[in-house]
């Protein structure tokens, strides 16, 4: 059999938010390995996201030693612009945007300051927006764009302590969700990535033996697949650990009308009463847009109107 022919990045410049550690290091790692140009972008903070350091220098290091070509670039994320100027600078076009930079300030929800909500908030969603958007005209201009958020299993399932992180996770997959469709037209592409990886930010809460088998290595794969130019994926949850990757849907059950007719009134004591059959989710169906959601609602206004 054929060996299959290898997924290369010549040409592309990728920017990799958060690269100097942990999931970005191994993604600009990986990216250019491939081929690509890699901005690597970090601001050496703390888990916390105190303080600053260079450890940008030590992964664009490590590239041009294997051979590949980087730049360091030490903003934070949420100066957006900056980075896709250092892109532009360094390597004249920007083809990948992988938003990976992340932090933690967890704490009970009775005991979160306005602090913890707005940092966290601004690091891993309002810099999404600020890093993606200035990328934006490029991708749109060249017909040809790809960018990764990271959204992570608490904002999908929600996790103690965590309300601030999971709402901006979870932000962070209707982000994606638009901008799958603001850039499908253009050949630009968003998809989420869920990762579940060994790094500073989840020593301390998994097993050790566990926590070793975790390695950022084998969810780059799964990233640079989605970044390439032949991935026709868009719009999707994609979560990946251990050297395994599933895609995630939000479902909904068929429901239950609650009304007879037009002259009907929907009650409490109605909701109630249809209630198990409203929560139901033998059936429940995926659907693709908000336009097959509205469609559906047209189906059962008919049946309203018809009383039933
Ligand atoms: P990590 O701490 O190893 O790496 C994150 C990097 O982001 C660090 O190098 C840090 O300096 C950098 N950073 C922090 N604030 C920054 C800022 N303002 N500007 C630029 N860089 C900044 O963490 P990781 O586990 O590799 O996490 C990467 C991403 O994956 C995060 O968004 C995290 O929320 C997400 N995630 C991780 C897991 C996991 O299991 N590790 C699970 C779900 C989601």
């Amino acid at each position: 059999m054929r060996a299959p022919e290898q997924l290369r990045f010549d040409g592309r410049v990728v920017i990799v938010t958060g690269a100097g550690a942990g999931l970005g290091r191994a993604y600009a790692l990986l990216f250019a390995s491939r081929g690509a140009s890699v901005v690597v972008n970090d601001l050496g903070a703390s888990r916390h996201g105190d303080g600053s350091s260079k450890v940008a220098d030590t992964v664009v290091n490590e590239i041009i030693k294997n051979g590949g070509k980087a730049v360091a670039n030490y903003d934070s994320v949420i100066d957006g612009a900056k980075i896709v100027k250092t892109a532009i600078d360094a390597f004249g076009r920007v083809d990948v945007v992988v938003n990976n930079a992340g932090i933690l300030r967890d704490k009970s929800f009775s005991k979160m300051s306005e602090t913890d909500w707005d940092l966290i908030h601004n690091i891993h969603l309002k810099a999404a927006f600020k890093v993606t958007q200035a990328a934006w005209p490029y991708f749109l201009k060249q017909k040809y764009g790809r960018v990764i958020v990271t959204s992570s299993n608490s904002g999908l399932y929600g996790n103690f302590g965590q309300a601030n992180y999971s709402s901006a996770k979870m932000g962070l997959v209707g982000l994606a969700s638009t901008l799958a469709i603001e850039g499908a037209q253009k050949n630009v592409h968003t998809n989420v990535i869920v990762p579940t990886a060994a790094s500073r930010l989840t020593e301390d809460i998994l097993p050790p033996d566990f926590f070793e088998q975790l390695k950022p290595e084998l969810i780059a794969p799964v990233v640079a697949w989605l970044c390439h130019e032949k991935c026709m994926e868009n719009g999707s949850i994609i979560e990946s650990a251990l050297g395994w990757a599933g895609k995630c849907h939000l479902i909904r059950s068929s429901g239950a009308i609650l009304r007879q007719d037009l002259s009907s009134n929907v009650t409490p004591e109605v909701v109630e009463d249809k209630w198990s059959a409203i929560t139901d989710m033998s059936s429940a169906k995926h659907f693709d847009s908000i336009g097959e959601v509205t469609g559906q609602f047209m189906e059962i206004a008919q049946k309203i109107n018809s009383g039933n």
